[in-house]
């Protein structure tokens, strides 16, 4: 299957190309990203018949729905990788937290969070392309956290590739910082920037577009690419676990096949969501997704009333990082699938030109369809942590605690919610939650005092991050981003 843009193209670059092409080289005409060009249908049948299968049989029979131009071979090297989460049977485990709430646990990977889900397989793909090709490539990762850790674990030592990965200085928690700069790996460099995401993110989108920048790679060998979820290499990874999690229900004899049930995403840059608006659509059995947020409720604004309007918006820092996002990529693949590319490019060029974007009301109702969305603020987070955790006997962290307002709010139909970080990686948030505090406890502290206080483990990867020495101790101004990657290239 081929790959065409949401915003047309260009006359320049080619009209379709192939996965493989697509994942390499994930850069569209006039700013847009990848699509497939028709999606696979799976009948009812495809989940009959899944009924036994493990995860990775699942991943790869509907990696093989897709007709994507890589090697059999290759695909079950790269699901192979989930042999390496807590349970290699069942890398995704559902827990029945109430009647009619089931969370789905994405977080059992190397690096404790969602991202490991895509990321690890996806990792394995690129850089054995590129090994075939005999071609290096420079990954760019600009992380507010969990990326970060995630694209340093997955490409640790690969060959044809080397990773620069800029985190904000300060920006992140304890864990998250320390699963950086203590990896290892000759082809790693990762480097704190003194500013927040948002100058992280500026800076790589710069370096993506600077003729300069890619002149002196050009001259090196090396091309640029990108492990965000803009490339679709991410997204065909994250439309599997919405079949293996609506599967365990059906296992678990909680639901009969062909039963709808609800998908309530944490969503930030909106590829987890668009995973389960591309599962709906190829035909498993979903009512509608429901998008949870934080206070940075752009996707709510945009669910309920039809506006992207980042016009008297500015970034809220909130207990959960990963979804203090205000552009939202992903959205721009389902305003495609919706609206065609003339219409998106046209709603895209208006929120880079006026930062605002209206649906009419006919698409409103379109997108309405299949999404409803809302947001928790910080206290309603910890609210909701300390009431699962003290009375539910569930622990979450405070992403996946955004999930339970639209539970409240569907409760009468079955939910699937997805639990996309452990209670790890953000556990002064969770101790703050449970003691009612606002008191700056460091994470080791909130570990420790945590798993004693609910006798639970803290797993050894997270562990022993504190006894490991630190790799990586750069850390620069903005404008000096570039000369230290063209450093660590010339060595
Ligand atoms: C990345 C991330 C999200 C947001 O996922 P998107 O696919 O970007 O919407 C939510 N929670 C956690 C813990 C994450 O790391």
């Amino acid at each position: 299957m081929n790959f065409i843009e949401t915003r047309g193209n260009d006359g320049v670059k080619p009209v379709e190309v192939s996965f493989s092409e697509a994942i390499l080289n994930p850069s569209a005409s006039f700013g847009g990203l990848y699509v497939p060009k028709n999606l696979p249908t799976l009948k009812e049948d495809f989940l009959k018949n899944h009924i036994n299968s493990s995860y990775k049989e699942l991943a790869f029979d509907i990696l093989k729905s897709f007709d994507i131009d890589i090697e059999d071979d290759l695909i079950k090297e790269a699901l192979n990788l989930y042999d390496k989460f807590d349970d290699p049977k069942n890398p995704v485990p559902v827990i029945k937290v109430e009647e009619n709430l089931y969370i789905s646990e994405l977080y059992h990977g190397p690096t404790r969070a969602f991202k490991d889900m895509a990321l690890q397989p996806f990792g394995y793909i690129l850089s054995s392309l590129a090994k075939k090709r005999g071609e290096n490539y420079l990954i760019l990762a600009a992380t507010s956290g969990d990326t970060g850790p995630a694209t340093l674990h997955t490409f640790k030592n690969k060959p044809n590739i080397k990773v620069a990965c800029l985190y904000p200085e300060g920006g992140t928690s304890d864990v998250q910082r320390l699963q950086m700069v203590t990896e290892d790996g000759k082809n790693l460099k990762v480097i704190g920037i003194i500013g927040d995401f948002d100058d992280a993110q500026t800076a790589l989108k710069n370096l993506l577009a600077s003729k300069k920048f890619n002149e002196i790679l050009k001259e090196k060998g090396i091309k640029l690419s990108a492990a965000n979820s803009v490339n679709f290499g991410r997204i065909i990874f994250q439309t599997i676990y919405h079949f293996h999690s609506y599967l365990e229900l059906v296992r678990q004899d909680e639901i009969k096949i062909g039963e709808q049930v609800n998908l309530i995403v944490p969503s930030g840059n909106f590829g987890n969501a668009l995973g389960g608006y591309y599962a709906k659509k190829m035909g498993l059995p979903v009512k509608k997704i429901l998008i949870a947020s934080n206070e940075n409720n752009v996707l709510t604004e945009l669910i309920k009333n039809g506006r992207y309007d980042l016009r008297n918006k500015s970034l809220i820092k909130t207990t959960s990082p990963a979804m203090d996002i205000l552009k939202s990529s992903n959205v721009e693949r389902v305003l495609f699938d919706k609206f065609g590319a003339k219409r998106t490019k046209e709603l895209m060029d208006s929120l880079n030109e006026n930062n605002y974007y209206e649906l009419t009301s006919e698409e409103l109702k379109e997108l309405q369809k299949d999404f409803d969305a809302d947001f928790s603020s910080d206290e309603e987070i910890k609210k909701y942590i300390k009431e699962y955790a003290l009375e539910k006997n569930y622990l979450m962290d405070p992403h996946t605690a955004t999930t339970i307002k639209l539970y409240e709010k569907y409760k009468d139909e079955k939910n699937i919610a997805y639990s996309t970080a452990e209670w790890t990686k953000f556990a002064p948030t969770v101790l703050n939650a449970l003691n009612e505090d606002n008191k700056k406890y460091s994470d080791l502290e909130a570990l420790t005092t945590i798993a004693k206080r609910l006798h639970i483990m803290i797993p050894v990867v997270i562990e022993e991050l504190f006894n490991k020495p630190i790799i990586h101790d750069t850390v620069v101004e903005k404008d000096d981003i570039e000369k230290e990657i063209l450093k660590f290239l010339e060595k």
